[in-house]
């Protein structure tokens, strides 16, 4: 397979600029390796520079594969390395990435006007939607531990426990194990269920309480995110039914992503199951999002966008109901797709669990 700077610049041949800067951090980690804070790729379709400053000369030398990497040192900037280098490349148009902000953008321009400055969004995300092997095992190490992690906590919900304990067992939980966590965990019981977000309180776990767990851990650069919902004590006729179909949206969502399928069609899936009881109306996210190097990666299994689904992008898939006054739960997997049958990598039980 080849590498993601060999795919860039052969989607780079095709596109309407002669050059495209690399500065979203996760994004020069993805295309050359670097892993410090501030470095740049300068790429034509058949050549390349890696800019960075003097304290990461050393480091981007040992990382960075495929590119030169050149250096500045005070009083030379960024600005003049890149001004310098556009013009050795003999860059008329230069596409740029459009997360970089309005005041750097700025900056830029002002300084740089040798070319003209185009906006890029679609060059690099849909590479970077498409996982490597060594991409995946590194998602699916991240999962394993978030499995682990779930089984380690279902343990402690009982009635007294507070949602804040929750949350710091988990985070301590991932820490222990020499993992990041993915984001502040979710820990929601009762009417905070209700709420898709829900921040862990000084609320105590009740019987009868949904609880809702969302989390995720990041190893080695690469994330998982799982959520599993709960109750605390018997089930009642209710939350059996909205649970069942919860799951009911979730494992068809999950088997309809398909090389060839459209996120929105999968997300439309979810919600006609969800609408045999009415409650759709209660499901006021998206479907699900890419997962990678960003909790939140590139792509979205939403109604709103046009979503081609394809080989080796990595989703989630997280439908839920958020009822007022009642509760409210989600069931969340990280998947891969696949030429066949998506392939599921969080493996926490789905059945709803009465403890
Ligand atoms: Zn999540
Ligand atoms: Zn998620």
């Amino acid at each position: 397979m080849s590498t993601s700077l060999e795919r860039l610049q052969s989607r780079l041949a095709l596109a309407p600029v002669d050059a495209l800067l690399v500065t979203d951090p996760k994004n020069v980690t993805w295309l050359t390796g670097f892993t410090g804070s501030y470095g740049y790729a300068l790429l034509r379709a058949d050549r390349g520079v890696f800019i960075t400053d003097s304290r990461y000369t050393l480091q981007a030398q040992a990382e960075v594969t495929g590119l030169e990497v050149i250096s500045f040192a005070s009083p030379r900037s960024m600005i003049d390395l890149m001004d310098e280098q556009i013009a050795a490349l003999k860059v008329e148009k230069l596409g740029f990435e459009p997360s970089v902000t309005y005041q750097t953008w700025e900056s830029w321009t002002r300084k740089i006007t040798s070319c003209e400055w185009v906006a890029q969004p679609d060059l690099l995300p849909p590479l970077r939607m498409v996982k490597t092997p060594e991409e995946l095992s590194k998602i699916r190490a991240a999962c394993q531990l978030a499995d682990q992690c779930m089984e380690h906590i279902v343990g402690m919900l009982q009635p007294g426990v507070s949602e804040y304990d929750i949350g710091l067992a988990i985070e301590f939980f991932f820490r222990r194990a020499g993992a990041g966590i993915a984001f502040d965990p979710i820990v929601a019981s009762g009417l905070n269920s209700a709420k898709p977000h829900g921040r862990a309180s000084e609320k105590k776990l009740v019987r009868g309480d949904f609880v809702t767990l969302d989390f995720g851990a990041t190893l080695d650069g690469y994330n998982s995110d799982i959520t599993r919902t709960f109750v605390i004590g018997p089930a009642s006729d209710r939350q059996k039914l909205l649970y069942a179909r919860v799951l009911e949206a979730q494992v068809a969502a999950v088997d309809a992503l398909r090389p060839g399928a459209n996120g929105r069609d999968v997300e439309a899936l979810a919600r006609k199951i969800l609408d045999q009881d009415d409650l759709a109306q209660y499901f006021g996210h998206g479907l699900g999002h890419g997962l990678g190097a960003d909790v939140h990666d590139y792509g979205r299994l939403t109604s709103t966008v046009d979503q081609p689904i394809e080989v080796g992008q990595v989703w989630t898939v997280e439908p839920g109901v958020y009822i007022n006054d009642f509760g409210g739960l989600r069931i969340e997997d990280d998947v891969v797709v696949t030429e066949g049958e998506p392939e599921i990598l969080t493996h926490f039980p789905k059945n709803l669990m009465e403890l």
